[in-house]
């Protein structure tokens, strides 16, 4: 339900806040969690601003676990930022405690809420306005990266179990078609032989991985424009936030990821299909920045296999929209009939034309594996 203001009193009373409180008001526009902005009068010093937010328990089941690693990571990316000369409270979010010394409150209702330091001159952006946006998020995500790159990955939680488990969701996706519930499948066909054809893709890092052949890292898996504080002066991305969903994972999924959403020529949701394609231009920046902001730490191969990953983050993300479509919507919120097969089929899309422009891509990787 609604955040109503007596739940939110509650929970500022139970924070370590100094001065007085003068301003508070919803903030943002996040989809997950309830954010709001809080503004104290310290006396003698200004004013100072904090962000409080109360958690989305539905999404996570898993507070405590979710609040340890985000305090793992942000402890961690402090000690790291210090080491190199940076600034501590402007490049990683800074977890404000409770007045128990808690990095997160439980309140009388049952919601968990937490609280960060403001990070100010720095601002948010909802949409790609130009190309070095995209840039910029791909050098701070790749930063999270290469100052994280030593962190024990495997101590993490998985915040959403088996988030990026494409065998796994690709067995969901069968079991769909078998169950048919809204009888939708004939209907289908087209869509479910891509997906059978494609088993391989689904296959391809679990093997990987299983085998020992890829690094397990600390991964963010949102790696959207607006998880990213831009400084205002220099327009260089800052601090990567929204670490909910930080998690053991592979690099190429991150960088994947952001592929998918960030390079498309089109809405996730376009009906003309012959405006949606992965722009060589866009994953090529991308690809630069991520690549300049890991810094080296990154193996060879991980790098080799980013083409791999922007392929079966797509490859994923349009399964799972076929399987809500069989399935009947629950998961995804649509706004029209047939709004996740439409979502499928761009992403079926950009798989295909990623499959087509396969050369090109591994070429652009080249020139950065150096
Ligand atoms: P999403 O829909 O991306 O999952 P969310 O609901 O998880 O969002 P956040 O991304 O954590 O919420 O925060 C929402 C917005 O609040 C951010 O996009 C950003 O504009 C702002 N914000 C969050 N933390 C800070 C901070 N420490 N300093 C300044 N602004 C912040
Ligand atoms: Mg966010
Ligand atoms: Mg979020």
């Amino acid at each position: 339900g609604m955040v109503s203001n007596r739940q939110k009193d509650e929970a500022i009373a139970n924070f370590r806040f100094e001065g007085v409180l003068i301003d508070e008001r919803p903030y943002g526009s996040g989809h997950i969690n309830d954010t709001f902005l809080l503004t104290f009068d310290i006396s003698g010093m200004g004013l100072l601003r904090v962000i409080l937010q109360r958690m989305n328990k539905e999404i996570f089941t898993q507070p405590e676990e979710l609040m340890e690693n985000v305090l793992g990571v942000t402890s961690y990316l402090r000690k790291k930022i210090i080491e190199n000369g940076g600034d501590p409270e402007r490049e990683t979010l800074n977890i404000i405690r409770t007045v128990a010394n808690r990095p997160y409150y439980v309140d009388s209702q049952g919601d968990y809420w937490r609280c960060y330091k403001f990070i100010d001159g720095a601002t948010s952006y909802d949409q790609v306005e130009k190309p070095d946006d995209f840039y910029q998020s791909a050098v701070s995500f790749g930063n999270f990266q290469r100052l994280l790159a030593d962190y024990p990955a495997e101590t993490l939680h998985e915040t959403i179990k088996g988030f990026h488990d494409t065998k796994a969701r690709f067995e969901v996706f069968k079991k769909a078609v078998e169950a048919d519930v809204c009888g939708r499948a004939a209907s289908v066909q087209k869509e479910i032989d891509f997906v059978l054809a494609h088993e391989d893709v689904a296959n391809v890092f679990g093997d990987m991985l299983a085998a020992g052949e890829l690094p397990l890292r600390v991964t963010h898996n949102d790696t959207k424009l607006n998880n990213i504080m831009i400084d205002d002066k220099t327009g260089k991305g800052i601090c990567v936030i929204d670490l909910d969903t930080v998690m053991p994972g592979l690099a190429m999924n991150d960088f994947g990821d952001s592929i998918r959403f960030g390079a498309s020529t089109g809405a996730e949701d376009e009906i003309d299909l012959s405006k949606v394609s992965c722009d060589m231009e866009l994953f090529d920046l991308y690809a630069k920045g991520y690549i300049e902001g890991c810094g080296g730490k990154l193996t060879k191969k991980e790098i080799e296999l980013m083409p791999m990953g922007a392929k079966v983050m797509t490859f994923e993300c349009g399964m799972r929209f076929l399987t809500d479509y069989l399935e009947g919507d629950h998961y995804f919120k649509i706004h029209r009939e047939h709004h996740n097969l439409d979502r499928c089929r761009t992403q079926f899309k950009l798989v295909e034309d990623m499959e087509a422009k396969w050369d090109i891509m591994q070429e652009i990787i080249r020139k950065y594996n150096v």
